[in-house]
């Protein structure tokens, strides 16, 4: 009854987990939800009546100039026109598979990366392949190895805060990056909801802002420093590129939701933007520490980790190399949530004893708690 993609359509674990996550009992540092104490109130008077009305695919062209100059300001040579508005940073996922993968198709990732993107990827029948990554950014000689392997027919980074790993790419990184794909001429697909999220104040130059011939997507959002409920987010694409992508959006849902762009563009235009970036930075920053020291005094004879810069996330490596995904089960029973980190890695067989945990979106007085009980889950599971 289905078409044959439905076989590779596999369910999100961390949409499962979410459900389980809420209970009252469970402290989570499983998803990557922002704090609710982050969200500003909405004032909908700022909505003009001509939202109500049907919208362009483009989506509205005040936001896309506003999200061009932006753009500009980062050092990306654009304009309004190569704007698309999404409904999330994620259908851009949707879109890219669309224009870019037929059954069997590779593409090259880092690893590990978003578990989302290898969900939408593989339901469109990609051969996800990784890329090694170390704390500076991608492992060059491995990256030009897989390009010349496997023929990749895109490759999809996030260098900001990587999602789950917390890497952010050094600018020599992101300018060598730039080299390689221009060299193979392989298109880039540059995800970046968390640059905004900087608590250590990085350079962080977009890597497509240095490429001079190979085609790039980059990819923004509103989830991180408005309100993710909105489901705002954008797309900036090489001139060639955003003709078939609007199409593609057309097809998809004829335009976003015209409402959540206004708002959005009330945020880009409204005078104290850099002081509202500044305290949600200093909110996170906060947590962030908050986490380290926690971890610190729960964790330091179980696991290893760098402090992120930036971003939601921990990623520890477990010095006992088990299979995390198994303990879920009992921790969330425990009353803690946490990711496994074999979810974010696109190989079958994929390494053990790492976990992604979550510091944004649990206070401070919870965190320690929360750390002590998956700590119990460790040591008392018996591959632990
Ligand atoms: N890309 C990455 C790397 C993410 O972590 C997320 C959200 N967790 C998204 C895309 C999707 O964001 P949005 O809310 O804009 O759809």
């Amino acid at each position: 009854m289905f078409a044959q993609r439905i076989q590779h359509l596999t369910s999100s674990i961390i949409r499962e987990i979410l459900a389980s996550a809420q209970k009252p009992n469970v402290i989570s540092f499983a998803g990557g939800l922002p704090a609710e104490g982050s969200f500003p109130d909405i004032d909908w008077s700022v909505l003009p009546n001509k939202v109500r009305q049907y919208g362009m695919s483009e989506g509205e062209p005040e936001l896309r100039e506003a999200i061009a100059a932006e753009a500009r300001q980062k050092g990306i040579s654009c304009d309004a026109s190569q704007v698309l508005i999404l409904s999330g940073s994620q259908q851009g996922l949707d879109l890219v598979s669309k224009l870019f993968i037929d059954p069997d198709s590779n593409v090259l990732v880092e690893s590990p990366t978003y578990l989302a993107a290898l969900q939408c990827f593989n339901l469109f029948q990609a051969n996800c392949r990784g890329v090694n990554l170390s704390s500076q950014g991608p492992d060059i000689a491995n990256f030009e190895h897989q390009i010349r392997d496997y023929k990749p027919r895109f490759t999809y980074l996030i260098p900001s805060f990587q999602n789950p790993s917390g890497t952010c790419y050094t600018p020599e990184s992101r300018q060598a990056v730039a080299a390689l794909l221009d060299q193979y001429n392989l298109p880039l697909i540059e995800d970046e909801p968390y640059c905004e999220l900087d608590y250590d104040n990085l350079a962080k130059p977009p890597i497509c802002s240095f490429m001079k011939t190979a085609p790039w997507i980059y990819f923004g959002s509103f989830s991180k420093v408005l309100i993710p409920g909105l489901r705002i987010g954008y797309l900036i694409a090489h001139p060639d590129l955003i003709t078939p992508l609007v199409r593609l959006k057309q097809a998809s849902d004829l335009h976003t939701n015209r409402p959540g762009q206004w708002l959005a563009l009330e945020y880009m235009n409204s005078a104290d933007k850099p002081q509202r970036l500044e305290r949600l930075r200093e909110f996170y920053r906060v947590r962030r520490d908050a986490f380290a020291a926690a971890l610190e005094s729960e964790f330091a004879d179980l696991a290893e980790w760098q402090i992120p810069s930036g971003g939601l996330f921990f990623w520890l490596k477990l010095k006992k190399t088990v299979d995390t995904r198994p303990l879920l089960k009992i921790a969330l029973e425990a009353g803690v949530a946490f990711m496994p980190g074999e979810a974010f890695f696109a190989e079958e067989n994929p390494p053990h004893g790492y976990i992604r945990l979550n510091f944004s979106h649990t206070e401070p007085e919870l965190m320690v708690e929360g750390l002590r009980r998956l700590r119990k889950v460790l040591l008392e599971s018996d591959n632990a």
